[in-house]
């Protein structure tokens, strides 16, 4: 009997997962990417802040299991109704089952002048080469004002913004430039970290490194002579050095049906199956998805072994399980652990989760493989969102 063909777009977490947990001697398994690369995207922080020099990327092809196939090639449009999609070097793929995992792409044309200023300073979002621009720009800076913060509210790994703030605060200490030097984080949520029981442990910090926060900050236009930030709300921000995370859109492809992308691309999909709206062999996964989660790798690993067993015929879905480590800086992380049952749990930062985030860069690779399968099982078993909550929301 002829295999099953599944065919996957994106080689990053949530597509090299998917692969390595098909089992390719009954399926037929492809891997599309524009990009010969894999980046471990958490580090692009420690560039930035730290001027890390650590090597975080690996070919695709390199990070697949024996038997499943990488193709580099570009999809320009994908027919769902016909089970085929178009790749802009190398033609046409086929397909029985298909897996979406394009990610997020940035969009700084989307905000009048961020074009100039993220070509200019570059940031700590999107890039190996914008995080080595942004530290270029920190390394040279002598003390004034840093304008740093998210330009919409999409955006991947939440935490990720405050742990830039918290990363440079503390850079600054270290080469004693904190005292010339006004650090304002402007968001567009109502405070510091948007969801409230994380945002109670962080404030605090927040206040005591006298990091200034402008809450409803909506970027709406930024001008790099006068060296202003506007906000949607009427506020302006001066800054010296401006750090701003661009808005992000999922990735620059046609879907037919057009109705299963939203208007910022991101692909229709159901929240435990993550099968595309209306189709039964088709599923978007991790950044790519309109999920009612955060956009994570952790949620997009997650999302892809529900999807191999489904694919494999296996009853399984997604929880909406989130675990995001969030580096307070000084040695010290905490992690926003919810699901969609559980809020955020206000999990205290400590040295011992700063430790497993900076072990969780060096077994990143073994997590794409699928070795650390075990070690997953038991953490997230002992750190559900009901059993910290129990422990922590109740003790306050
Ligand atoms: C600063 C920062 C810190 C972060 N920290 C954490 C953290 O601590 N923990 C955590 O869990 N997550 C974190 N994240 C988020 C995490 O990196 C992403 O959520 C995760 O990489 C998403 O995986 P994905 O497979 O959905 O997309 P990606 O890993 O972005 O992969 C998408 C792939 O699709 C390919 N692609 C796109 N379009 C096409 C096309 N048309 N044709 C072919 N290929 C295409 C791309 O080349 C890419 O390889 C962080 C992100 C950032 C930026």
């Amino acid at each position: 009997m002829e295999m099953k063909k599944v065919l996957i777009i994106g080689g990053g977490g949530g597509g090299l997962i998917l692969a390595n947990h098909l089992d390719t001697n009954e399926y037929d398994v492809t891997v599309v990417d524009k990009s010969d690369l894999h980046f471990y995207q958490p580090w692009f922080l420690y560039i930035a802040f730290k001027g890390s020099k650590r090597k975080i990327s690996r070919p695709i092809g390199e990070l697949l299991k024996p038997g499943a196939n990488f193709v580099k090639d570009e999809i320009s449009t994908i027919n769902l109704n016909e089970r085929k999609a178009y790749g802009s070097r190398k033609g046409i793929y086929n397909y029985d089952y298909l897996a979406i995992a394009t990610g997020t792409v940035p969009d700084p044309d989307q905000i009048p002048g961020l074009r100039q200023v993220y070509d200019e300073y570059g940031d700590y979002h999107t890039s190996v080469w914008n995080s080595e621009k942004l530290w270029s720009h920190i390394s040279k800076f002598k003390g004034g004002t840093i304008a740093i913060g998210q330009s919409s509210p999409t955006c991947k790994c939440p935490p990720s913004l405050l742990e830039g703030a918290f990363l440079l605060e503390e850079h600054l200490r270290k080469v004693g430039l904190r005292d010339k030097t006004r650090i304002v984080f402007f968001t567009p949520f109502p405070r510091a970290y948007p969801a409230e029981p994380m945002n109670k442990i962080v404030e605090p910090m927040v206040h005591e490194r006298g990091i200034e926060v402008m809450p409803f900050f909506d970027v709406d236009t930024i001008d790099d002579q006068k060296k202003t930030i506007t906000s949607l709300e009427g506020e302006s921000l001066k800054y010296d050095l401006p750090i701003v995370v661009p808005p992000c859109r999922g990735t620059k492809m046609k879907i037919i049906p057009e109705t299963v992308q939203d208007e910022d691309r991101f692909i229709k999909a159901d929240k435990k199956l993550m099968k595309i709206e209306g189709f039964d062999d088709a599923f978007a996964i991790g950044d790519c998805n309109t999920l009612p989660t955060s956009k994570t790798g952790v949620t997009a690993h997650l999302e892809a072994m529900a999807v191999s067993e489904i694919i494999q015929g296996r009853y399984s879905e997604f929880n909406g399980r989130i675990n995001c480590p969030f580096d307070t800086a000084y040695g010290k992380a905490t992690f926003v652990i919810a699901d969609y049952n559980n809020p955020v749990a206000p999990y205290p930062p400590t040295k011992v989760k700063h430790m497993m985030k900076m072990t969780m860069a060096r077994i990143y690779w073994m997590t794409l493989m699928g070795t650390a399968d075990p070690i997953f099982e038991q953490f997230f078993k002992f750190t559900t969102p009901e059993k910290l909550n129990k422990k922590y929301a109740s003790a306050e």
